[in-house]
């Protein structure tokens, strides 16, 4: 019987002994909660073999592009065949190709070449890997016409792979975005403003295994419900590289509020970077956090020079790592538009920043003078008030 399947590959071949079995377990309980919004049973149609993952089951042809494309955005995945499965038997392989070939063809402009590339993993298998080339090529020229072979430079590389008992016949491919399964690297609080950089940064955490939980800090009114809006927007572009995804919105006005009345101009960016470390160090303290994410750019601003990184993350109880630190620009907006976030970064809103910012920020903070200037504020009192008005935010 004939059978649809998506041969899924992962990398990290460096991963030994436990790690191994741990990303394996994780990856798999991934793709079952990514393909869950499209089937039943998510979980029973998983399966792993011989090194790879794969997903039966998917009764028609549509939902099977559903979940290949849904697939290429789970962390982990290097790349996702779709294919189809059949008893290791040479007519159930003939076909079985015939029919993965036509279905490929369908996308393609004519003339359509193929060639087909056997590999017998079953030594048991009576043919050798070359005839099966043979027997299955002659049968694809006989029966799906408008066809010739290239063995160069074919338009459809078909791949049989003969294992015992089973066969898979499979087509192309289509790129995951690889890295670690999100969760085998602890969780992280991730600083999402509105712009484009920081949804890149958690972008990239989470293709590295961190299950990411992300923290705006909203100044209503100073900054309406719009730029709420776009951080629950971004979010949810986001969630489909980590469907676990949540939304902290820290209410940010009073903390804002008294920087401005109270603290040196030049400073107030500064401080109020500062603040927001401290509450989100509370909430990785909370949410059993291990570090803090941003998508901070070296010298893009003046609040992202080394001095003033310096002396924001001195009040952090947790690493402050900057994924983005070292990028151009263009390399940033086009990971932002190639994982979606670009479009809605791009919309215009009011940050809480850019009605904050002096004329004349300091480049170049001293941090025994940050430390003075926020002496005016009860820096601890504002976090802890900040941080226990936290609202989570239902993505829907
Ligand atoms: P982005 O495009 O991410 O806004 P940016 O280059 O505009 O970055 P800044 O606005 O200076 O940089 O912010 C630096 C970092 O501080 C951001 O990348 C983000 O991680 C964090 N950040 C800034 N504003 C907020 C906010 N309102 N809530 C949460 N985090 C913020
Ligand atoms: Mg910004």
């Amino acid at each position: 019987m004939m059978e649809r399947v998506l041969l899924i590959r992962y990398g990290e071949i460096s991963l030994k002994g436990r790690n191994r079995r741990q990303f394996e377990s994780k990856l798999e309980e991934n793709i079952g909660n990514a393909i869950s919004v499209l089937v039943e049973d998510a979980g029973k149609r998983v399966s792993k073999s011989h090194g790879r993952f794969y997903v039966t089951g998917l009764q028609s042809e549509r939902l099977e592009k559903e979940c290949l494309e849904v697939l290429s955005c789970v962390p982990g995945i290097v790349a996702i065949s779709p294919g189809v499965a059949v008893e290791s038997e040479l007519d159930a392989i003939k076909q079985a190709a015939i029919y993965a070939v036509e279905l490929a063809k369908r996308d393609l402009n004519p003339p359509a070449t193929f060639k087909v590339d056997t590999r017998r993993a079953d030594k048991g298998f009576p043919l050798k890997s070359p005839e099966v080339n043979q027997e299955v090529g002659a049968a694809i020229l006989r029966n799906v016409p408008g066809l010739t072979v290239d063995v160069h430079n074919p338009s459809i590389h078909l791949n049989v792979e003969i294992r015992p008992g089973r066969t898979y016949i499979y087509r192309g491919q289509v790129q995951g975005p690889g890295g670690l399964p999100v969760g085998t690297s602890g969780r992280g609080v991730l600083l999402l403003s509105g712009g484009i950089d920081s949804p890149v940064a958690g972008y990239l955490a989470m293709k590295r295994g961190v299950a990411v939980d992300a923290l705006h800090f909203w100044s209503y009114p100073i900054t309406g419900v719009r730029a709420r809006d776009k951080v629950v927007d971004l979010c949810k572009a986001l969630r489909k590289y980590s469907p676990d995804l949540r939304l902290l919105v820290a209410p940010f006005t009073r903390i804002q509020t008294e920087i401005m009345d109270k603290c040196p101009e030049k400073y107030r960016v500064i401080i109020m970077r500062r603040m927001m470390m401290r509450v989100a160090s509370m909430i990785c303290r909370d949410q059993g956090g291990l570090a803090i994410f941003t998508g901070d750019n070296l010298g893009q601003v003046a609040s992202q020079t080394l001095e003033s990184l310096r002396a924001i993350e001195r009040v952090s109880e947790y690493p402050v790592l900057r994924p983005l630190l070292c990028f151009d620009k263009v390399e940033t907006v086009r990971l932002a538009q190639q994982i979606g976030t670009y479009d809605i970064s791009i919309l215009p809103y009011e940050d809480c920043c850019s009605v904050f910012v002096p004329k004349h920020p300091v480049t170049k903070p001293r941090l025994d003078a940050a430390e003075k200037a926020e002496t005016l504020l009860d820096v601890d009192e504002l976090a802890r008030e900040c941080a226990m008005n936290i609202e989570v935010f239902d993505l829907g």
